[in-house]
């Protein structure tokens, strides 16, 4: 009884609430409005910038498709090759992805602005960063969907079907191609760490009013009906420290503003069928992960901004600088090793409203302590 009045209060606020995000129902915050189209990164665009990074890289980045590296399935659904972005020599492999929803832009740029980091800085913290680990970025994961300016791909079997490709990820889907390319890629790098951009709707704090400039999330929750039973519980702890390394790094910057990724006011998700959840569940699909190799994966949600016409050029530049800053913060706290020292129970630190249950694609709305 009590989990139906749950059920129902929530599902109303998923309703009310909804504007978009990394494992929301609906679309994502349109770019129809007021925000400059011709200001986003287009797929041209992006080619051009990673291939004249890697010529003044002297070696150090390297660019490639999944063509180039012969997998059978290797472009999108429209025919546009999928890009890769390898940088880094060190032992640990970290997967960074962006724009696996078409309609939200500044992942692919804030890769951009990270690999001109990496490529032109000499300072000892991108060295560290490059010498312990191997980075692998897909700027632009939905090639298709970005250059429609919406979310899904479009399936070209005749359907016409749009497909989230962050719902592809699970035994019965890979409907789309990208799907089956991006997974057979990941299959065999087999990454230690993920990292999964996007970019939600303008948010506020609800005690504060003040806007929400990104938000941190785990698509399996921490102490949920999933995470506690992968690994002996071992991604529990290092999903929220890398939440609170991130946490921590950011809030010196000024003006980043940061919270815990949430759905309907109050519910954790807990969503399988997510790449990102994939690759913790280690899911093996077609034979081709057959040890179920898995990892621990995070994902940011940069707020805001796109609609605000009024926030115009600086808001977009604070959107993909945040960005930038919190996967360089991560990936050198991996690095060093310094996301191990922070104090899971932390995570609690992180603004977020009271919990009360769990938004899942596997049995409805769980309640906490069901
Ligand atoms: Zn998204």
């Amino acid at each position: 009884m009590r989990k139906t009045v749950i059920s129902l209060l929530s599902l109303f606020m998923l309703l009310s609430v909804f504007a978009s995000s990394a494992f929301a129902v609906q679309n994502h915050p349109s770019t129809k409005g007021e925000t400059n189209l011709s200001s986003i990164q287009t797929y041209d665009g992006m080619i051009k910038e990673l291939e004249s990074l890697e010529k003044r890289s002297k070696g150090k980045l390297e660019v490639f498709t999944l063509a180039d590296k012969g997998y059978e399935y290797n472009q999108s659904e429209q025919g546009r090759d999928l890009y890769v972005a390898k940088i880094g020599n060190g032992p640990k492999k970290v997967w960074v992805q962006s724009r696996i929803h078409g309609d939200e832009p500044y992942g692919t740029e804030a890769t951009i602005q990270l690999l001109q980091m990496y490529t032109s800085n000499q300072s000892a913290q991108y060295r560290e960063v490059l010498d312990e680990l191997t980075l692998y970025f897909a700027p632009m994961y939905n090639p298709d969907g970005s250059e429609m300016n919406i979310r899904q791909t479009v399936l070209q079997d005749g359907s016409e079907k749009r497909v989230d490709l962050n719902r592809d990820w699970a035994e019965g889907a890979f409907e789309a191609v990208e799907s089956k390319a991006w997974y057979s890629f990941w299959a065999d790098i087999q990454p230690d760490y993920g990292l999964d951009i996007h970019h939600q709707g303008l948010k506020t704090d609800s005690e504060t009013g003040q806007a929400i400039t990104m938000s941190l999330g785990i698509s399996l929750a921490p102490g949920g009906p999933t995470l506690p039973y992968l690994e002996d519980g071992l991604y529990e702890d290092i999903t929220r420290q890398m939440q609170v390394h991130v946490y921590d790094a950011l809030k010196g910057y000024g003006f980043t503003n940061i919270d815990r990724y949430t759905v309907g006011g109050n519910l954790e998700i807990d969503i399988r069928g997510g790449v990102v959840s994939a690759m913790m569940l280690g899911l093996n699909y077609e034979g081709l992960n057959e040890d179920n190799h898995s990892h621990p994966a995070i994902f940011f949600e940069t707020s805001g901004n796109t609609r605000e016409g009024n926030l115009g050029q600086r808001g977009r530049g604070h959107n993909i600088r945040q960005n930038t800053l919190g996967i360089q913060e991560l990936l050198h706290g991996l690095a060093t090793e310094e996301v191990y020292d922070a104090d899971p129970e932390r995570w609690d630190e992180i603004p977020h409203p009271e919990i009360i249950g769990y938004f899942t694609d596997h049995s409805g709305i769980v309640p906490v302590g069901y």
